[in-house]
């Protein structure tokens, strides 16, 4: 199993297949996709390579993230490419949602485990504030229809904006009292791009966590290899709630993922100074060389990100490599 050298395993690879995205959210893209995106994304065979490199590492998750993931024609065969890889138990997806309605049953089809789609309010106007798209209604008969085709896990992500929509916590509740799925607030982090915003918009999530507890929602005891998301169930609604504070004390004790970019480079941290190439290697398919290579850059993983000094790494915008 891949470590490092304060002892953390690497079980999970986040891998982004493009940082091209269609949406234009107010805290990632709020001027679209910069006109230098690159377009060489890694081929099928580079990715089958890849992916085969970390299984014999340890690695049994695969989520395929981005930009907006569904933009490749070809992600149903790399769901599929991921899902035959001996050793990989759980291929996850996350994306804008903008295709669901239309490419679900592909996805599951091609072996998709679990979904998480990004929904930042509730209130059609208002999502379409936030990610200028009016498209609300049409992602979330999607949803509807992942959990209709047996997809295993459905989760739902919002990022907290102080200026948009924390009035809407309500309809995210009333929405989980009845459907089995975790909606995840996400605090807002800081990327090179997006300062202004950030403090303009930055809430922390102890106090929601505070209203949480108050009104009887428990803790839910994190499977071992869970991420640092925090969940919480209670007995009155069908769904869950999860928090991600990435500014939260010992944040990265838990991480258990490494994230490699649409361009074949692995970061060892979203907010890591650069990502390493290791895309010579997937284009000779070269299992061994790959692995080698990723195990001796894992173990120079830094304790963790400097956020709250301020320090955003070579991120520019999280569509760069999938958040
Ligand atoms: N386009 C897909 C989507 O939006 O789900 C996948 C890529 S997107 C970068 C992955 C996740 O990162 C989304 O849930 C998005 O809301 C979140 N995200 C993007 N920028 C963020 C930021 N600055 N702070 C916190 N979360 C962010
Ligand atoms: Fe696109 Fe996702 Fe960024 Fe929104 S958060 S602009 S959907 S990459």
């Amino acid at each position: 199993m891949l470590h490092d050298s304060l002892g953390r395993r690497f079980h999970y690879l986040r891998l982004s297949i493009t940082e091209l995205c269609n949406f234009r959210c107010n805290y990632c893209l709020p001027d679209g996709n910069p006109c230098d995106t690159p377009k060489d994304n890694l081929s099928k065979d580079e990715i089958r390579t890849l992916v085969a490199t970390f299984a014999k590492l340890g690695t049994s998750k695969v989520r395929i993230t981005g930009g907006e993931p569904a933009l490749r024609k070809d992600l149903p065969d790399i769901i599929e490419i991921c899902k035959n890889t001996p050793g990989i138990k759980k291929v996850a997806l996350t994306t804008n949602g903008f295709s669901l309605k239309r490419q679900i049953h592909d996805f599951k089809q091609a072996g998709l485990d679990a979904l998480n789609v990004s929904a930042d309010s509730l209130d059609p106007r208002m999502f379409a504030a936030i990610t200028g798209k009016d498209t609300l209604e049409d992602i979330m008969q999607g949803i509807d229809m992942a959990l209709g085709c047996g997809i295993q896990t459905v989760k739902l992500n919002t990022v907290m904006l102080k200026q948009f929509n924390l009035a809407d916590m309500q309809q995210f509740f009333t929405f989980i009292k009845d459907t089995p799925v975790t909606w995840r607030f996400i605090e807002l982090m800081q990327t090179g791009n997006n300062q202004q915003f950030f403090n303009q918009n930055h809430v922390a999530g102890d106090s929601l966590k505070n209203n949480l507890l108050a009104q009887g929602w428990q803790r839910v005891i994190a499977p071992k290899h869970a991420g640092p998301a925090q969940e919480f169930s209670h007995a009155d609604y069908a769904g869950r709630i999860g928090l991600i504070m990435p500014y939260s004390k010992d944040f990265c004790q838990t991480c258990n993922r490494l994230r490699v970019s649409s361009q074949g480079k692995l970061h060892l941290c979203l907010f890591a100074d650069q990502g390493l190439d290791i895309r010579h290697h997937l284009s000779a398919n070269d299992i061994q060389g790959a692995s080698t290579a990723i195990s001796q850059l894992v173990a120079g993983k830094t304790a963790g990100h400097n956020l709250q000094q301020g320090f955003t790494g070579a991120t520019q915008q999280l569509a760069m490599l999938g958040g």
